[in-house]
C-alpha cells in the first residue's frame, strides 16, 4: 500500500461500507479494514477487485471471509453472501489457519505466503488450488486482515498426473523389454539404462550404473572398442545399426549382441551422447553353431555314406567275383579234382564273406530302428572263449598269419563261467574284435580274454598291429567309419563292425572303448554286467557220437528253388536216403497224406502257393509227430519264434551250414 493510501485509512470515518461502497459484500466487522474514501475512486477499486482474474477475497486473522470478488464465485459456485462470513478453512480439505500467524505485513513482499490446497466446491467437487495470502495493515481496530489470491491449478495437476503416469508407463515399458537400452553423454558414460541392461552388467539397479563406462565391466580392450565405436557416433553423427559384438566380460563371460547405436541431439542439433539398444543374441548364435555344426556333420555322413557306398560296392563285387569266376572255371571237365576242390573252396568262402556283410546290414539296420532284441540265457563263457580260441587259431593258419602269436590269457573260475547273458551277441562282437585284430596285426601277439570285476565282466582283446591315431579312437565307433578309406583297399571291410558291436554292447548295458598307439597296437576294451547262472542241463545226444542208419530214412524236401533243392540232393548223395521233394505246400501236404512212413520234414517258408508256416500246420494236423525243420533265409529271432508257433519243430538258417543240418538231422532222426 501506498503511502497516502495509509493516510487516507488513517483518516477513515465511521461509514461502514469499503471498497464498492456497497454493504452488501462486507461484513460489519470489514467496515474497519478497507480504506474509506467518498471519491469517484471507491467505485474503480471495487469494479477493479470483481476485475480480477483469479479469485480473490479478505480475511480476518482467524479466516473469516470478509470480502470475496466475482472470481472467487465463480471458483467456489458459492454466491457472495454464501461466501462472506463463511471461515475460509471451512473451503478447504486440510485446514492450514494457523499458518496465517507467520504473516507479516504486505510492506515485506517477501512474506506473500503460496499454498497448495484441495477447495470444496459448493457442487461437492474437490480443485487443486494455489492460494497466495498477503497480509494487509492492521484496521483502526487493531486486527489483522488478510487479502488472498487464488488460482485453480486442477488442469496442471490433472496434466502433471498424466506426465507421471506416461512416465511411469513409459519406464514401465523400457524395463520390460528384453533389450538393453542405455543412454550415455559423450564422454561415453551411462546416463541412464534400463533394468535389462543393469542385470547384464550384474547390477540389481539401473541407478547403480550412473556414471560408470564400459571400461568399469569389460577388459580394457574390449571397453576401448567400444568407446572408440560411440565416439565415431558422436564425431560423425552417424548412427551404427545391428553390429555384432561379441563382450567377454571381466569375468569371463561370453555373450553375443545385436546392437544399435544412434547419436542423441539437443534442440540445437548438437551431439550430446548416444542411444543405444542392444539385444542379446547369445542364444541365436548358439543355434546357428550347432545348425552349423549338424549341417557339418550332415555333410561328414553324406561323405562318409559315399565312401561307404564306394566300400560296399567293393566288398560285393570281390567275393562276387569270386564265386562267378570260379564257377565259370568249373565248368570244364578236364579239371583236376584238386583244382576243382580249391575253387570251390574259394566259391564257400566268397559265399560267407557275402553273407556276413548282408548279415552286418541287417543288424546295423536293427540297431538303427531299435528292433534287435536280445535273447539271455545261462552258458559257459570259458567254453564260448575256447571255441573262438580254436577258431581263430585256424583261421590265423588259414590266412597265412602264422607269425602271430595268439593267446587266451583269462577266464573265468570255474564258478563264475555260467553266466545269463546274450551269448551270440557276445560272440558276434569278440569275433568282430579278433577279426580286426587279425587284419590289422602282421606280427606279434593277439591276447584277449576277459575278467570279472565286481559286477561286471570285463573283456579285452589286444593286438600288436598297426594302431589308430588318438583323435580318431572314438570315430571308428561310428558306423562306416574308417581310419584311412585307403584302409578298405588295403584290408577291406565296410567300418560296420565296431559301430554294431557298440549297438550290441549298449544294449546289453555296457560300455567298449578302445586304447591304442600308433604302430604300437591297440586293445579294445568292453563290459557287460555279470549275471550269474546255472549249468545249463546236458543235451541226452552227443551227436557227434552217433551213427544213423540213412538207408531206411525218408525226407520230404518242401523247396521250390530247384538249385536249393539240388543241393539238398548233392548233400544226400552219399546217404542213400530217400528225398522227396514238393515244389510247393498244397503238394507237400498231399505227399503227408498219401504217404506215411515219411521220417522228417525239411520246410521252405517262402512258398509260391501257402506259404510255410500254413503247411507246416496243416501236415501237424494230419501226422503231429512227424518233425518239421524250418528252412528260412530271413535269419532272425523274431522269424524262429513264427516258425516254432506254426508248429515247426525246429528252424535250420540259409544258405545251410551242413554241421547244423546234420546236427538237426542227427537229433530228430536218431529220436525216431
Ligand atoms: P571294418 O573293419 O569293417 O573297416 P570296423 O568298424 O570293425 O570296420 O572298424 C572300423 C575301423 O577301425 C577299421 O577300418 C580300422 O581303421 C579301425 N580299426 C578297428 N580295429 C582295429 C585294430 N585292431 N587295429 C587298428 N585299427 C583298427
Amino acid at each position: 500500500m501506498h503511502k497516502e493510501q495509509k493516510k487516507s485509512s488513517k483518516t477513515s470515518t465511521k461509514k461502514t461500507t469499503v471498497i464498492g461502497g456497497s454493504s452488501d459484500y462486507v461484513s460489519e466487522s470489514s467496515t474497519h479494514q478497507i480504506n474509506e474514501t467518498n471519491n469517484s475512486e471507491i467505485i474503480d477499486y471495487k469494479y477493479l477487485f470483481d476485475a480480477l482474474y483469479a479469485g480473490t477475497f479478505v480475511m480476518d486473522e482467524y479466516g473469516k471471509i470478509l470480502l470475496v470478488n466475482k472470481a472467487f464465485e465463480s471458483l467456489t459456485l458459492y454466491s457472495k453472501h454464501e461466501l462472506v462470513e463463511l471461515n475460509f478453512n471451512s473451503l478447504l480439505t486440510d485446514k492450514f489457519t494457523g499458518e496465517l500467524m507467520g504473516i507479516e505485513s504486505t510492506h515485506n513482499k517477501a512474506n506473500t505466503n503460496l499454498h497448495e490446497v484441495r477447495l470444496k466446491r459448493k457442487d461437492s467437487k474437490l480443485i487443486w488450488c494455489i492460494v497466495s495470502i498477503s497480509k494487509i495493515e492492521k484496521n483502526q481496530s487493531g486486527k489483522d486482515v488478510y487479502l488472498a489470491q487464488i488460482h485453480s491449478i486442477s488442469d496442471i495437476k490433472k496434466s502433471e498426473e498424466k506426465n507421471k503416469k506416461d512416465k511411469e508407463l513409459l519406464n514401465y515399458l523400457i524395463n520390460s523389454i528384453p533389450e538393453n537400452i542405455y543412454v550415455k553423454d559423450i564422454n561415453s558414460q551411462f546416463i541412464y539404462v534400463n533394468k535389462s541392461m543393469a542385470q547384464q552388467l550384474g547390477h540389481l539397479y539401473p541407478e547403480e550404473l550412473i556414471s560408470k563406462s564400459d571400461f568399469d565391466y569389460f577388459p580394457q580392450k574390449t571397453a576401448k572398442k567400444l568407446y572408440d565405436d560411440e565416439q565415431e557416433i558422436i564425431r560423425t553423427g552417424h548412427p551404427k545399426i545391428n553390429m555384432e559384438e561379441k563382450l567377454i566380460s571381466k569375468k569371463g563371460r561370453i555373450r553375443w549382441y545385436s546392437t544399435s547405436k544412434m547419436p542423441w541431439f539437443d534442440e540445437n542439433g548438437n551431439v550430446i551422447g548416444i542411444i543405444g539398444i542392444g539385444l542379446d543374441i547369445t542364444d541365436l548364435k548358439e543355434e546357428q553353431r550347432k545348425l552349423k555344426k549338424a549341417k557339418r556333420l550332415a555333410e561328414k555322413a553324406d561323405q562318409l555314406k559315399s565312401s561307404f557306398l564306394a566300400n560296399m560296392s567293393h566288398e560285393i563285387r570281390t567275393p562276387l567275383n569270386g564265386i562267378l569266376g570260379f564257377s565259370q572255371f568249373l565248368r570244364n571237365k578236364d579239371l583236376s579234382v584238386d583244382k576243382k576242390n580249391r575253387y570251390l573252396d574259394i566259391i564257400l568262402s566268397s559265399g560267407n564273406q557275402l553273407l556276413g556283410l548282408i548279415n552286418d546290414i541287417i543288424d546295423i539296420s536293427k540297431i538303427d530302428s531299435g528292433q534287435l532284441r536280445l535273447n539271455c540265457n545261462s552258458f559257459s563263457l570259458n567254453n564260448l572263449l575256447n571255441q573262438l580260441y580254436v577258431y581263430f587259431k585256424e583261421e590265423l593258419v588259414r590266412q597265412k598269419k602264422t607269425g602271430i602269436y595268439l593267446e587266451l590269457k583269462k577266464t573265468l573260475s570255474e564258478l563264475d563261467t555260467f553266466i545269463v547273458s546274450d551269448e551270440l551277441r557276445i560272440k558276434q562282437v569278440l569275433i568282430n574284435l579278433l577279426s580286426n585284430a587279425m587284419k590289422f596285426t602282421n606280427r606279434g601277439s593277439i591276447i584277449f580274454g576277459c575278467e570279472r570285476i565286481d559286477q561286471n565282466l570285463t573283456f579285452f582283446v589286444k593286438d600288436t598291429g598297426i594302431g589308430i591315431k588318438e583323435k580318431l579312437q572314438s570315430e571308428i565307433f561310428e558306423r562306416f567309419r574308417q581310419v584311412d578309406s585307403s584302409y578298405a583297399r588295403e584290408y577291406g571291410g565296410t567300418g560296420l563292425g565296431l559301430a554294431i558291436s557298440k549297438g550290441l554292447i549298449e544294449l546289453l548295458e555296457g560300455e567298449i572303448w578302445v586304447e591304442s598307439k600308433t604302430n604300437k597296437g591297440s586293445t579294445f576294451w568292453f563290459t557287460v554286467p555279470f549275471i550269474p547262472g546255472q549249468k545249463p542241463a546236458e543235451s541226452p545226444l552227443d551227436i557227434s557220437q552217433i551213427s544213423i542208419n540213412w538207408e531206411d530214412k525218408k525226407i520230404l524236401v518242401v523247396e521250390d528253388d530247384e538249385f536249393s533243392y539240388q543241393l539238398l540232393e548233392t548233400l544226400f548223395e552219399d546217404k542213400k536216403i530217400k528225398l522227396l521233394h514238393a515244389s510247393d505246400g498244397l503238394k507237400a501236404i498231399q505227399i503227408v497224406k498219401n504217404s506215411k512212413n515219411i521220417d522228417m520234414v525239411l520246410m521252405d517258408i517262402k512258398l509260391p502257393d501257402i506259404d510255410g508256416y500254413t503247411a507246416t500246420a496243416k501236415i501237424k494236423s494230419i501226422q503231429k509227430k512227424l518233425p518239421v525243420i524250418a528252412q528260412t533265409a530271413y535269419a532272425s529271432e523274431d522269424e524262429k519264434n513264427k516258425c516254432l508257433q506254426a508248429g515247426c519243430d525246429d528252424y535250420i538258417e540259409k544258405p545251410l551250414k551242413i554241421e547244423k543240418l546234420q546236427e538237426i538231422l542227427e537229433k530228430y532222426l536218431k529220436k525216431k
